[in-house]
């Protein structure tokens, strides 16, 4: 269980629209990380077996801002596989492709209340997904890349995600081929999904691209780089390409916001205030849409598979750089000059 506590000394700073200055925002990043290093709850995951071999004590945390202002601290460029991070950027990819309707038919937009790898889900919902955030959903968004193969339809996967990186991410081999031989659900979900009428092509294939797509390495730093891409309207802040349309940001934000965190996504959103993806592998990706992202890498997991260091240190820089999307100040209190009401407006 996400547990609040562990940030409920930091004061709560609303937003004034733009982050503190590139040293305050250092200053805040590198605080968070040196007070959560020394936490050691939850445990590393082992269901894919390589990922067990991980080494439990790597924590590294990163923050880019749309204006470009990077921040990295402890083992911010150490990689790792994406894992289910990867959905809410291919589903931004598939959204972008085939728009809005179309996706929001296909995949559905929400929460399951079950767990991320659940069959239940799709049974007890007609065969539906019901979000991209899920395997089911991922599996069935993956199926609407483009691309007459499989091998075509990876390799969009791949090029759309180094986009949003703004550098060629590469597959981890060992990490894809201890999936690839361990993930008889993810299969059995593909084939529910065909059976339902809600995959075309061979789902085998799907769930192979799939597979791979969560094997792709990236570090804390680029996951930063690929959240701030969400937050910057879809392009990209490093490189400045054009990734996505803002339109595809929303609409992806929107989503992972309501079941980024699986059945923990009510609980991160009421106490961080931020759409958020996690990976099983420990990576988190928070987007403060018009500011920036911050991404944490810490391989112990609570039991929604959910990385306890990553949690604990983005609540702490939600809370620190004003970064909860609910949280307000009134207008007339604010001192800072934004919202300060004219005296023409206070005499009403
Ligand atoms: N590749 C993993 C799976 O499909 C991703 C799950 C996750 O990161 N939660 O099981």
């Amino acid at each position: 269980m996400l547990d609040p506590v562990a940030w409920l000394d930091v004061p709560q700073e609303v937003s004034t629209g733009t982050l503190p200055g590139w040293d305050r925002v250092d200053e805040i990043v590198q605080e968070a990380h040196a007070r959560y290093v020394s936490e050691r709850g939850g445990r590393v995951a082992d269901y894919i077996p390589v990922l067990a071999e991980v080494d439990p004590e790597l924590f590294g945390l990163a923050v880019i801002e749309v204006g470009g202002g990077l921040h990295d601290a402890g083992d911010a460029l150490h990689p790792f596989s994406i894992q289910s991070i990867s959905k809410m950027f291919v589903y931004a990819l598939a959204i972008q492709e085939h728009g809005h309707e179309k996706v929001r038919d296909i995949v559905g937009v929400n929460n399951t209340g079950l767990a991320f790898n659940s069959v239940i889900a799709m049974e007890l919902n007609g065969g539906h997904p019901m979000n991209p955030m899920v395997n089911a959903g991922a599996i069935a968004t993956t199926a609407l890349m483009p691309g007459a193969t499989a091998v075509e339809q990876w390799e969009r996967v791949r090029e759309g995600l180094s986009a949003f990186a703004g550098r060629p991410l590469s597959l981890d081999g060992v990490v894809y081929a201890s999936e690839a031989e361990t993930n008889d659900r993810n299969r059995a979900l593909g084939r529910l999904l065909r059976s339902y009428g809600r995959l075309d092509g061979d789902p085998d294939e799907i769930v192979d691209v799939y597979t791979r797509q969560c094997a792709l390495n990236v570090t804390a730093h680029d996951l930063a780089v690929m959240g701030a891409t969400l937050a910057d309207g879809g392009v990209n802040p490093v490189t400045g390409e054009r990734v996505v349309s803002a339109d595809v940001c929303r609409d992806t934000l929107a989503v992972v916001a309501s079941s980024g965190l699986y059945e923990r996504s009510g609980d991160w959103l009421f106490e961080i205030g931020l759409p958020a993806k996690s990976g099983v592998a420990g990576g988190i990706v928070a987007v403060a849409p018009g500011k920036g992202a911050a991404a944490g890498f810490s391989p112990r997991l609570d039991d929604a598979g959910n990385s306890v260091r990553s949690q604990m240190a983005i609540g702490h820089l939600s809370r620190s750089l004003g970064l909860n999307l609910f949280a307000s100040a009134p207008a007339r209190e604010n001192v800072s000059g934004h919202g300060v009401r004219s005296q023409e407006q206070e005499t009403r």
